[in-house]
């Protein structure tokens, strides 16, 4: 096997950053292989039996029936000293980032994270809030990647078969010390921003919590719904289930008008299937512009306090 993609679950199926991963696994090599851990992992090998993979490896035990850093770390490591893969592959979700950096420090195999896409020159990553594109790549014989949400498409996978094959794992209660506590679950306020079909989308740009109610007489304007940006929300100025983005929600209006949003690629993945994206930005370099349909270069705090009065005297 050239590449291993270790599988997650989410509420009992496979996790759509595992399918994204698989997408990404079939670019990068011509053998692939899975690994489904848990008591769910029949499940999830059940779901692979229709794509091109060349095994999924379900590895069960009872100190693995809920997720812990502890019992993950060990079956990856386990199975990666096993079968060699060149390349070991998973989505960037909270649980890879809990125990891939370990399984990167015990094997000594680079970890080179939060991949957006792959380029002649090696895995593209994101730096400096998003304004610059970087291309990493390791002259190392094995190599740990991580796939930034959407940086695949799940609709892309090679078809095939794909037969399931247990691993025996070995664990003791020594080595599975950690426990982790029920998954988090975002309050879902009343507000159905998934189904909107105009959104008005609230960055840092709005500058101060005072300033955020333009945005809402804005959205009352157009008829739509108000979202934002992860700093707007962690600084309290928005409600937690406004938030679009990697760790917010997945949207798809018809126009997504965004007011000082940099267009970072954990707010992007979030909106990019946006029919239509009004982007106001002060400035011109700002990465939402490269998807904009409609750009303005201005401060929001002039423009909005004047398209309201123009909206409103219509
Ligand atoms: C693990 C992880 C998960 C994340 N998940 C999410 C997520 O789900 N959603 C999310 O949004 N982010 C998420 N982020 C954060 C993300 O990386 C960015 O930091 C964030 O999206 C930036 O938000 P912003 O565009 O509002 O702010 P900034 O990046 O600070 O951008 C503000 C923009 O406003 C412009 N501006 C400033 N003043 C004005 C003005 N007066 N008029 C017009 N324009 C102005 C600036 O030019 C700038 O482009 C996550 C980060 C990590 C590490």
């Amino acid at each position: 096997m050239d590449v291993l993609v270790i599988l997650e679950e989410s509420q009992g199926s496979l996790h759509r950053l595992s399918r994204e991963a698989i997408a990404g696994a079939q670019k990068l090599g011509s053998s692939v292989a899975a690994l489904a851990i848990g008591e769910n992992a029949d499940t999830l090998a059940s779901e692979l039996s229709s794509y091109d993979l060349e095994e999924v490896f379900t590895a069960k035990h009872e100190l693995l029936s809920s997720y812990s850093a502890d019992g993950y770390f060990e079956t990856v490591i386990q199975l990666i000293r096993a079968e060699s893969p060149a390349l070991v592959v998973a989505g960037h979700t909270y649980q890879t980032r809990d125990f891939m950096p370990r399984v990167s420090a015990k094997l000594d195999i680079p970890f080179i994270p939060d991949i957006v896409s792959l380029s002649d020159e090696g895995f593209v990553k994101q730096v400096l809030n998003a304004k610059l594109n970087a291309s990493l790549s390791s002259a190392s014989d094995q190599i740990i990647l991580s796939f930034q949400s959407a940086a695949f498409n799940d609709e892309e996978i090679r078809g095939g078969s794909c037969s399931a094959r247990a691993f025996d794992v070995e664990l003791d209660s020594s080595q599975v010390r950690s426990v982790s506590e029920e998954p988090f679950q975002e309050a879902t306020g009343d507000v159905d921003l998934e189904s909107a079909e105009v959104l008005v989308s609230v960055g840092r740009g709005i500058e101060k919590e005072e300033n955020v109610p333009i945005a809402f007489e804005l959205a009352k304007a157009i008829g739509a719904e108000v979202c934002a940006s992860r700093p707007v929300v962690d600084s309290g100025w928005i409600d937690s289930f406004r938030q679009v983005g990697s760790s917010g929600h997945n949207v798809a209006p018809k126009l997504y008008f965004s007011l000082g949003v940099s267009g970072a690629i954990q707010h992007v993945v979030g909106m990019k299937g946006s029919k239509n994206i009004l982007a106001i930005n002060k400035d011109a370099d700002a990465p939402i512009f490269e998807l904009a349909d409609y750009a303005v270069v201005g401060n929001v705090l002039e423009i909005i306090p004047k398209l309201i009065e123009a909206l409103n005297n219509k």
